[in-house]
């Protein structure tokens, strides 16, 4: 029988994984559109011509998952060395640990309690402000810190990273960034860690790598197009797929400036830098996501954050009200058309991690039979494209 031939549009992190698992399957044929002239998506890393420094082309990515099968998953393609995230906040009031632990806690305070009393301590900070009804950013945030922690390191990076008040950003996004009472520092706490030693852009180039996978890199892929193929998986922006009719979802996007220096700069990977005046939000220091590796010279990225134009890449949905609205009506249009399916950070508008997406792919192939014809529109039931 005729392989059915399957077009994947975007060749990051989650068409990779699905493609590898059709193309495993037997049956399918699998081509891998994307625009640009690499594979990786937004995890793509490149080595800098002048330093010889791992680079994270569209800002750092750090691996991390709790999910025995999803971390075996990515072990298959890669070696993973030795990474842990562990950030710092360069506030007003002198430089912090991050996220708030107990290290941060009894530095800013200038105390020496212990986990019982840190937590009794913050709980009274956030107590005048608990009422019950907190849903936005900022009643989450004071809520849970109070008011002197909230104004040192989250109330700046908040307005520089989304470009609006706090007040009118979904609570969810505070809940990213856990509050500990240890003096565990690291900022995922997942199970298992790392970077892959050459990189991701060879990793998902190994996802890739199979007879029934084809490349289009370069090659952006033209709605149009979609009926020659038996089905479509596209995990570009969902609006970006019917032409914005519904109107547009709004991303942040991020750029950077790069200065390249001798010896070590800041001595971690990144700072964050939470006073509104300051006019970047982080400075990342590429060299040290790689402990494995020496470099006698540096690459330092400074990172601003804007509103999504019509060139930039988007990065963080915002999900926004309006945005929601929005996308209710392109989800609506999904579920009436046949062929094509979504997936993905920008294909589903959430704010995904990376094992997030490969734990999703995974779950989706399992969840694809034999017909595309009675393939699901989404990649993860539709409620929760909205919870
Ligand atoms: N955040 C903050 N101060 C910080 C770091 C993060 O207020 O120093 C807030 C900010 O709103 C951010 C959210 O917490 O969008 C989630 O942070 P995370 O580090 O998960 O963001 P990402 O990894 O996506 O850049």
């Amino acid at each position: 029988m005729e392989p059915k031939t399957i077009a994947f549009v975007g060749a990051g992190l989650s068409c990779a994984v699905l493609a590898r698992e059709l193309a495993e399957r037997g049956g399918f044929r699998c081509v891998l559109f994307d625009r640009r002239p690499h594979l990786g998506g937004n995890c793509h890393t490149a080595r800098d011509a002048e330093t010889g420094v791992m680079v994270h082309t569209y800002g750092p990515h750090i691996f991390h998952t709790s999910n025995r099968a999803v971390w075996d998953y990515v072990n298959r393609f890669t070696e993973f060395g030795p990474f842990v995230n562990r950030v710092r906040a360069v506030t007003p009031r002198g430089i912090f640990s991050l996220p708030v632990n107990l290290m941060t806690l009894n530095q800013f305070f200038g105390k020496n309690m212990t986990p019982r009393q840190a937590e009794a301590f913050v709980r009274e900070l956030g107590a005048p402000f608990r009422t019950g009804r907190e849903r936005n950013f900022e009643e989450v945030a004071l809520s849970l810190v109070g008011e002197e922690l909230y104004r040192n390191f989250f109330h700046g990076y908040t307005k520089k990273q989304w470009g609006c008040e706090p007040s009118e950003l979904p609570g969810a996004i505070i809940k990213r960034l856990p509050l500990r009472f240890t003096y565990r520092d690291d900022y995922y706490q997942d199970v298992y860690q790392g970077i892959p030693v050459h990189g991701y852009t060879p990793m998902i180039e190994g996802i890739a790598s199979h007879p029934a996978i084809e490349l289009r890199l370069g090659e952006g892929f033209a709605r149009e197009r979609a009926g020659e193929f038996d089905h479509v998986f596209w995990s570009g922006p969902i609006d970006a797929c019917y032409g914005g009719r519904h109107g547009k979802l709004s991303y942040r996007t991020v750029h950077w400036t790069e200065e390249r220096l001798d010896g070590d700069a800041q001595g971690t990977v990144c700072l964050n830098y939470t006073a509104e005046e300051v006019p970047f939000t982080r400075k990342i220091e590429y060299k040290h996501y790689t402990p494995w590796e020496t470099h006698e010279r540096t690459l330092v990225a400074t990172e601003f954050s804007k509103a999504t134009g019509p060139e930039d890449d988007p990065y963080y949905p915002i999900r926004s009200e309006r945005d929601m609205a929005v996308l209710r009506h392109y989800v609506g249009e999904a579920r009436e058309e046949k062929g094509i399916s979504f997936l993905g950070r920008l294909g589903t508008y959430r704010y995904l991690d990376m094992h997030m997406v490969v734990e999703e792919s995974l779950a989706f192939a399992a969840r694809l039979g034999t017909e595309p014809a009675d393939w699901p529109r989404f990649s993860v039931p539709e409620e929760k494209l909205f919870s």
